[in-house]
């Protein structure tokens, strides 16, 4: 692998790889792209099979970051981190300290957050060493969960697409057929019911469709879900979803969920435009959870939370009038809105802003 092309082509800001020896840390911290703001994304622990392995998996996940902040009207840039090892058996106060050490170092430039194989509790040993961390404990004054403002966020995202395709939002008036029972799942599938609507869900986990169905949700098998005659298909668990052994099966008018990556391909995405499915943009539909902790910068509350997770129905518009504009698959669109964003807001930005300068040692006066 090629380092410096492989960089050059992601066009990625800077790489940072964190390493101290005694406390067993191998990590990359990925600087995307900070033309609207400091590069917010969280840090992922899994024990990859090789370095190049993380170094593509923290550069796809930043410039990710990017998009899902710039399309969300926030004032950040994208980042990511991973730290290689095994959350199971490699985690320790010495390298989550070591770590947050490195973060520190670059001075508010990336900020740091929770993700897979990280919880709480390895969170607070990098708050011992930087400010540069969100998501934290609502004890310390943080947001804390983020799940439930995602699920609401999703909500909006939903909104927008059953205006653009039905004229009307109701949302008792429409099905849905939620794929996972999870954190944000559940929430949604609580929400939902609350709205009226009609709820199938599907998980691989018996208990949480249990506790779905308690809700009101009615239950299907993990495969059928992709032939439940709903209006709505909310992606709730895996990525790559959308692919070509599901595409034909789906009887829905719209694909909006909160699950990360839905669209195995670009292709996918194309086919689903193509068969008259209305896509709202994952990355669009579940910035929920970053909005959240974004709030932290101001001081985090409630109220604030949800006021910033509904602009994710206006945000869901201005995708669908880009993609009508252009005439592009909604995916695409979304991309596109990002990239004018971040394009007009860094032209706005002079290349010397100017201070006061002083020159030690020299005196104009006569
Ligand atoms: P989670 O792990 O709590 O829930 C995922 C659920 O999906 C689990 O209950 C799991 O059993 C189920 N599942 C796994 N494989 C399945 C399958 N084949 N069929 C049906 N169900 C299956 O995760 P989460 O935090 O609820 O996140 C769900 C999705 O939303 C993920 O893609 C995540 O990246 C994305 N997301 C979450 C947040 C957040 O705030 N938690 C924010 C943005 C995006």
């Amino acid at each position: 692998m090629e380092l410096f092309d492989t960089v050059f082509e992601s066009e990625h800001e800077q790489i940072v790889f964190c390493h101290n020896k005694d406390a067993g840390l191998r990590a990359i911290i990925g600087i995307h792209n900070t033309t609207l703001g400091p590069a917010l994304g969280g840090t992922r622990m899994w024990p990859y099979a090789t370095e190049e392995e993380a170094l593509r998996d923290v550069l796809r996940l930043s410039r990710g970051m990017t998009y899902k902040a710039a399309v969300s009207g926030l004032n950040l840039g994208g980042g990511k981190a991973v730290i290689m090892g095994d959350p199971r058996k490699n985690k320790s106060e010495a390298l989550f300290r070591a770590f947050g050490r490195f973060i520190d170092s670059l001075n508010g430039r990336y900020i740091t957050a929770e993700d897979v194989g990280i919880d709480v509790n390895d969170m607070e040993f990098i708050f011992q060493e930087t400010e540069n961390v969100v998501g934290v404990h609502q004890a310390h004054g943080g947001s804390g969960d983020p799940s439930p403002y995602t699920a609401y966020g999703s909500i909006q995202g939903m909104k927008a697409a059953l205006q653009k395709v039905f004229g009307d939002e109701d949302l008792s008036r429409y099905s849905f057929a939620v794929q996972g029972a999870g954190h944000v799942g559940l929430h949604l599938v609580r929400q939902l019911q609350k709205e009226g609507a009609k709820v199938f869900i599907t998980d691989i986990m018996e208990d949480s469709v249990a506790e779905a169905v308690e809700l009101g949700a009615e239950a299907v098998g993990t495969d059928e879900i992709y032939d439940v005659e709903a209006d709505v298909f909310a992606p709730c668990a895996l990525g790559a979803v959308i692919n070509e052994d599901t595409l034909p099966r789906l009887k829905c008018k719209i694909v909006a969920g909160p699950a990360n990556n839905q669209l195995a391909n670009n292709e996918a995405g194309n086919e689903l435009a193509a068969r008259g499915i209305l896509y709202a943009p994952d990355y669009a539909v579940n910035a929920g959870g970053l909005m959240n902790v974004s709030i932290e910068f101001e001081g985090w509350n409630h109220e604030r939370a949800l006021r910033m997770t509904r602009t994710i129905y206006y945000n869901l518009g201005k995708i669908f009038d880009i993609a009508e504009r252009d005439g592009i698959p909604t995916w695409q669109a979304a991309d596109r809105m990002a990239e004018e964003r971040i394009e007009i807001l860094g032209k706005l930005k002079m290349p010397f802003m100017g201070k006061a300068h002083r020159f030690p040692g020299r005196d104009r006066r006569h």
